[in-house]
């Protein structure tokens, strides 16, 4: 391998634009060489219409991150694992839980790099909170995340396709959030989703949780809100309450503030996968993805007004 780890980008869509290429072009020991995208093509790097491509023409890549939609997720994946490539995955980490799990199988086969990544957990505000929660006991938490999926989520049709995750698209950031700060496990006990009448996903839904203790968990999406938007966790415990805003880049306890650092999801999501490469280990955690996938195997389906962009 060469000094720098060679990397492949496959779908070049707003997050790999925004997030990934600014994260990578920053981070040591990580270099994009390659893009596969459908249509889009990045400057300074070889172009690929398609990631088979990509990867009988880039032979020395050691690794490809997928920044598609979900749903074309697992066959590239699978590819680029068959090639030899460490496979760094946008959220969520695939369609399905069992398209997940046969990647884990085919990445340890090949003593390959699996990380399935969270941004949210590497929100400022995030492990601040997982440590004030070590050692108290939760009595009662509410999840509150509504935006407006017109003005975050333009053109973006594949999210309300089949397999596109509907208002869990930002949803399983806030569950990645509360399986990572609540160390108990967290089970589904019901689910209410809404779906618009010529849609295959969600547009809104609630969720009642619970931890295995018992404490409950309530949590409401909705992708119809406009005006002030809402990324809110709020837990209660036996001593005192905490309050995670803005998708976590916020934390008060007991009403204060605190300080909690700047923001960097993204560079450090890609320092880790750097380290996890050079120690050839995988990091995947589904327990975002099983709440999500419950909610649609056991919650109640309610159609709603058709949705128009
Ligand atoms: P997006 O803007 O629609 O971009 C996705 C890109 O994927 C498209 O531009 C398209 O490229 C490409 N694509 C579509 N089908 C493909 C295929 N079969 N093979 C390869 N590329 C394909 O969506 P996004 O917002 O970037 O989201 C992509 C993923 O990142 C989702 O899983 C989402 O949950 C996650 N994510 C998004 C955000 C966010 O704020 N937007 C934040 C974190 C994570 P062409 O333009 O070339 O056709």
């Amino acid at each position: 391998m060469s000094p720098k780890i060679q990397l492949g980008l496959v779908g070049l869509g707003k997050i790999a634009r925004d997030q990934h290429l600014p994260a990578i072009s920053r981070t040591p020991g990580i270099e994009l060489v390659a893009v596969a995208s459908p249509h889009a093509r990045a400057e300074g790097v070889r172009n690929y219409a398609e990631v088979g491509e990509m990867l009988a023409a880039e032979p020395h890549l050691d690794a490809v991150v997928m920044c598609q939609p979900p749903q074309p997720r697992f066959d590239a994946a699978r590819q680029a694992i068959a090639a030899g490539k460490h496979v760094f995955l946008e959220k969520p980490p695939g369609a399905t839980i069992c398209a997940v799990e046969a990647l884990i199988s085919l990445a340890d086969e090949k003593g390959l790099t699996l990380f399935a990544s969270w941004h949210s957990r590497y929100a400022a505000a995030v492990a601040p909170a997982r440590a004030w929660l070590a050692g108290r006991t939760l009595r009662r938490a509410a999840i509150t995340w509504k935006e407006d999926v017109r003005r975050w989520h333009p053109g973006q049709t594949w999210i309300f396709d089949a397999g596109g995750f509907g208002v869990f698209d930002p949803g399983i950031n806030a569950l990645s959030i509360l399986t990572e700060v609540v160390r108990d496990p967290i089970v589904l006990s019901a689910a209410e989703l809404e779906v618009p009448s010529n849609r295959a996903a969600p547009i809104a839904a609630k969720l009642a949780l619970k931890t295995v203790e018992g404490a409950p968990i309530e949590a409401v999406f909705d992708f119809r809100q406009t005006g002030l938007q809402t990324w809110n966790i709020s837990i209660e415990t036996n001593q005192g309450e905490l309050l995670l805003s803005e998708g976590g880049d916020r934390l008060a306890i007991d009403g204060v503030a605190q300080d909690c650092g700047p923001e960097g999801e993204y560079p450090a999501m890609y320092r880790h996968f750097v380290d996890l490469v050079q120690h050839r280990r995988s990091d995947v955690d589904l327990a975002p993805l099983r709440l999500v996938a419950d909610a649609f195997l056991s919650g109640r389906f309610r159609p709603t007004d058709p949705f128009e962009e």
